[in-house]
């Protein structure tokens, strides 16, 4: 039989090869440093056989940032944690321990708690493991002989698996130590160059809160030590930038078990927020956006027609008015207010596109353990908008919201990668109308050269949608804006408007948000600049520190000829030495030390990051506005 290499080759090999046969084929080299097989994105064990006419790629220990081949290192190290925790700890029964992002889990169910400082054991432990030398060897065996097996061990959660287990069931034996598993795993433990444990945590079985709560050791690894130390370093970095430590430190907003997950806006966070709003307003209305502002609260009714009742219930708050009357729902979108409005009269074809913005406050019901500081929230604040067009108007608008998104994320420094989801199996509307749409969202992001993946059948029932992503400055990616197209909710609505030929049309809408939640947006901002923010963000700009008494009034006069940015006196009994280090900790960009020797001619500027100088009144205003001002 033949397999076909990624430069298109062929390779002739005997019946029921595998891949690490295919890879000895190749050269001894590859087969020895080969951890995995790839093929039209499925990854496979190099023990499994290959297929006539398979396409295969050999992945080694070359690709050590590879996510497959990482994934398959760290599944691998989560086995040899099983088997260390169980050569320590009699007793302990073991759940599932598969790779995750950036790492890998393995969940236990321990007779006595441990704790952190018991990790460091346990990664002894496997690194004696590496060190004696394990290899993987895997078997298939019926399910009968796999639920005995784990009977006799005493393995009560293995024995649950092999019930719902699906397809053949294979055991992966290393050392001492066999576990469930359906693959792939390495050859052996020697590519695993550096392991660490890096926490616990609580975790029910099966993810169900009525189920057993099991201790979760998690932990990482790599391919070489120095891949360890950066990662590491990113951990660190990203530790510093916290945005609810950040939060609390830069006073921007904290947050109560009074209203979980709704943050209480300080004043300083408030300038960030204001700034934002600004910016949605300003650059909406250059666009031929107009503002709107649509209720809170809307009777069930209007949520059964808008399709939320039916899909989005769980998430929504219900509020119950006086006897007698009809329940109420506090929104968790725009939409259906704004498909209200529009139906509030007859439209004309002249009206469209018609561009409704709105950041209103929504509410959605997240789950307590699912809120996270500002990323995630139950009051959410979209910069959302709902464009309805004509079906020729669709390319253009897309276009246009492309762009604008694009003109955003730049103004950030960060960088845009689009998503773009296509018809799913179970949809509405006619092949003509999808096909149109989805060349429409297509041909915007090219023409914007963004950089975009196509994710098949990932569309809504209602339409084609793009999903904006952004990588911030520690190369994470967030997902922020959403365009999606909707052929649907108009109709539900009833909504019409007379076109050219004098016939009624339903209009189609376009939903928007490109910052998408505002609250989340500014979370992602303060890890982003790690607090801090460009000169038109800094809820302070510039800061005076009169040197003594003498020189507060001097401060003061300077605070009112910076009138416009925004500038504040520290004339706090502290050291000079301290209030300067009190403006950095608060990561003020402009630090003005008011003394004897200065005056409107000369004054000492202290930038953030160190920088000093002395600039007269004039150009330090000059400098400041320039940078203040984004247009
Ligand atoms: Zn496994
Ligand atoms: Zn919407």
């Amino acid at each position: 039989m033949k397999v076909v290499l990624p430069d298109n080759s062929e390779l002739e090999l005997p019946e029921g090869a595998t891949g690490l046969d295919a890879a000895r084929a190749i050269g001894p080299k590859l087969a020895e440093q080969a951890v995995l097989v790839r093929s039209n994105g499925h990854v496979q064990d190099l023990r499994l056989p290959l297929e006539n006419g398979q396409p295969i790629q050999i992945l080694t220990t070359r690709d050590s940032q590879d996510p497959d081949a990482l994934a398959v290192l760290r599944h691998s190290s989560a086995h040899l944690l099983a088997e260390a925790v169980k050569r320590l700890y009699p007793g302990v029964k073991i759940a599932i321990g598969p790779a995750i992002e950036n790492g890998f889990y393995y969940d236990f169910d321990f007779p006595e708690p441990i704790h952190e400082d018991d990790l460091p054991r346990i990664e002894d432990e496997i690194r004696r493991e590496i060190a004696e030398g394990r290899s993987w060897a895997r078997e298939e065996v019926p399910a009968d002989e796999a639920r005995r097996r784990f009977e006799q061990e005493g393995e009560p959660y293995k024995v649950e698996l092999v019930g719902t287990a699906q397809g053949a069931i294979s055991f992966y034996t290393q050392g001492q130590f066999t576990d469930l598993c359906r693959g792939p795993h390495l050859q052996d433990a020697r590519p695993i160059k550096a392991i660490k444990l890096t926490g616990l945590a609580g975790a029910y079985w099966r993810g169900d809160e009525h189920n057993k709560q099991l201790t979760r050791i998690y932990g990482t690894a790599f391919y070489s030590q120095a891949d360890l130390d950066a990662y590491l370093e990113r951990v660190e970095e990203a530790k510093r930038r916290d945005h609810r430590k950040l939060g609390r430190q830069l006073e921007l907003f904290s947050l109560q078990e009074s209203s979980p997950g709704s943050p209480f806006w300080h004043p300083k966070g408030m300038v960030i927020w204001n700034a934002l709003e600004d910016l949605r307003r300003r650059e909406n209305a250059k666009r031929g956006y107009v503002e709107v502002k649509t209720p809170l609260l809307y009777d069930i009714d209007t949520y059964i027609t808008s399709g939320h009742y039916e899909n989005y219930r769980e998430n929504m708050y219900f509020v119950q008015g006086h006897e007698g009357e009809k329940p109420l729902a506090l929104k968790p979108m725009n939409c259906p207010g704004h498909m209200l409005l529009f139906g509030e009269r007859r439209r004309s074809y002249r009206e469209l596109p018609l561009r409704y913005a709105e950041s209103s406050t929504l509410h959605r019901d997240e789950r307590g353990g699912t809120l996270h500081g500002l990323l995630r929230v139950r009051h959410i604040t979209q910069d959302d908008a709902h464009v309805f067009v004509t079906e020729d108007q669709i390319q253009d608008e897309i276009h246009g919201m492309v762009e604008y998104a694009r003109f955003l994320y730049d103004l950030f420094g960060l960088d845009a990668r689009a998503e773009l989801s296509t018809r799913p199996d179970k949809r509405l509307g006619t092949d003509e109308q999808w096909d149109r749409a989805e060349a429409a969202l297509e041909e915007a992001l090219k023409r914007n050269e963004i950089e975009y993946t196509i994710s098949p059948g990932e569309g809504t029932f209602y339409g084609p949608k793009i999903d904006l992503h952004m990588t911030d400055s520690l190369g994470r990616s967030w997902q922020v804006g959403t365009i999606q197209l909707d052929y649907q909710m108009p109709m539900q609505f009833g909504l019409a408007y007379f076109g050219a030929d004098n016939a009624e049309h339903h209009p189609v809408v376009i939903h928007r948000a490109l910052l998408g939640s505002l609250e989340r947006f500014i979370g992602i901002l303060i890890e982003h600049y790690a607090g801090a923010f460009p000169v038109w963000l800094a809820p302070v700009q510039v800061r005076v520190i009169p040197v003594g008494e003498d020189h507060r009034d001097a401060a003061h006069a300077l605070e009112d000829k910076l009138e416009g940015l925004r500038v504040d006196v520290d004339e706090r009994d502290e050291t000079v030495g301290k209030r300067i280090r009190d403006a950095e900790v608060e990561k003020v960009p402009y630090v003005i030390v008011y003394g004897d020797k200065e005056s409107d001619e000369a004054l000492a500027v202290r930038k953030r990051g160190g920088e000093q100088f002395t600039l007269s009144l004039d150009a330090l205003r000059a400098e400041i506005s320039e940078r203040a001002s984004i247009q």
